[in-house]
C-alpha cells in the first residue's frame, strides 16, 4: 500500500509545487514508483511534469465527480521517461476549480480523492498531492487522503506565523475526519546560509519543533527555478545541479522515515 502525502502550505509560492515534482522525480530516481496527484487549478505541477495541462481529456475533476477513475486518468510524461526519472501524473488544469462549487451539495464530497487512491494504492510505493495554496475543499480532498504532511517553508520573519494556521487545520482534520493525518515533517526551502536571519529563523525551527524538521535543506537554486519551462523537475533537468541533488536526498530521508511511520 502507497504512503500517501500532501504538500501543503496555505502561503502562495513557498515552494510546493517544485517540492512535488522534484521529490516525485527524486524518488522514482532511487527506485520507487511514484504517483503525483496535482490538486491545483493552476496545473503547475502537470506543466512542471512534461504533460500539457491544455491537451489531457481526463483529470482529476473528472475523477472528483467520479466520472473517471484513477486509473482511466493518469498519464505518463515522455520527458521523464527519457530523463529516467518516470513517475504517473494525475494532472489538473482549471477545469478543476469548477469542483469546488460542483460538489457543494453533494455527500461525502471531502473523501473523494481518498476513496479513488484505494482502488490504485497497491500500484504505488508513494503517492504526492500537490495542494493549491489555500485551505479550500480541495485541499482538505488532499489532507482527508493523506498519511502525513510535508509542509515546505522559506526560513523568513513570517515563516513560524503562517504555520500556526496549517497546524490548526491539520489538527482539525486530525480530529475530525483523518485520524491518520499528522506532519511528517517541515522542510526548509529556497535557503540561503548566508543570510544571518534565515539562520536564525532555522535555529527556530528546530528548537520548536525538533525532529520534525528535515535534515535535508533545499538551497536556493536558479536551476531548479529555470527547469519549469523545459517540461522538467529540476532533478531531471540539471541533476548534478545543487538543488537537484539536495532533492535527491530528501527523497532517500522520506524512504528511511516511511520505514519509521
Ligand atoms: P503556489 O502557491 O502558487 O502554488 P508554490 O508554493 O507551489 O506556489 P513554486 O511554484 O514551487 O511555489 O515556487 C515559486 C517560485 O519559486 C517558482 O518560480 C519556482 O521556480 C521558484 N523556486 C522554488 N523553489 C526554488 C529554489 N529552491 N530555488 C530557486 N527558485 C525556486
Ligand atoms: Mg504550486
Amino acid at each position: 500500500m502507497a504512503k500517501i502525502f500532501c504538500v501543503a502550505n496555505q502561503k502562495g509560492g513557498v515552494g510546493k509545487t517544485t517540492t512535488t515534482v522534484n521529490l516525485a522525480a527524486g524518488l522514482a530516481k532511487v527506485g520507487q514508483r511514484v504517483l503525483m496527484v496535482d490538486l491545483d487549478p493552476q496545473g503547475n505541477a502537470t506543466m512542471g511534469s512534461g504533460v500539457d495541462k491544455r491537451q489531457l481529456k481526463l483529470t482529476l475533476y473528472d475523477v472528483l465527480l467520479e466520472s473517471a477513475s484513477i486509473a482511466e486518468a493518469r498519464v505518463k510524461s515522455d520527458k521523464l521517461i527519457e530523463g529516467g526519472c518516470s513517475y504517473d501524473i494525475l494532472g489538473a488544469n482549471r477545469e478543476l476549480a469548477g469542483a469546488e462549487v460542483e460538489l457543494v451539495d453533494v455527500e461525502r464530497r471531502e473523501r473523494r480523492l481518498k476513496e479513488a487512491l484505494a482502488k490504485v494504492s497497491d500500484e504505488y510505493d508513494f503517492v504526492l498531492i500537490d495542494c493549491p495554496p489555500s485551505l479550500s475543499m480541495l485541499t482538505l480532498n488532499g489532507l482527508c487522503s493523506a498519511h502525513g504532511v510535508i509542509v515546505p517553508m522559506q526560513c523568513e520573519y513570517f515563516a513560524l506565523e503562517g504555520l500556526t494556521d496549517l497546524v490548526n487545520t491539520i489538527k482539525q482534520v486530525h480530529a475530525n475526519l483523518n485520524p491518520d493525518l499528522q506532519i511528517i515533517g517541515l522542510l526548509r526551502v529556497m535557503f540561503d546560509p548566508r543570510i544571518t536571519l534565515q539562520a536564525q529563523v532555522s535555529d527556530q525551527l528546530k528548537a520548536h519543533f525538533g525532529d520534525k524538521v528535515f535534515d535535508a535543506v533545499i538551497p536556493r537554486n536558479v536551476r531548479l527555478a529555470e527547469a519549469p519551462s523545459y517540461g522538467v523537475p529540476g532533478v531531471v533537468f540539471d541533476p548534478a545541479s545543487k538543488g537537484a541533488q539536495s532533492f535527491v536526498s530528501f527523497a532517500q530521508e522520506m524512504v528511511d522515515r516511511i520505514q519509521k511511520m
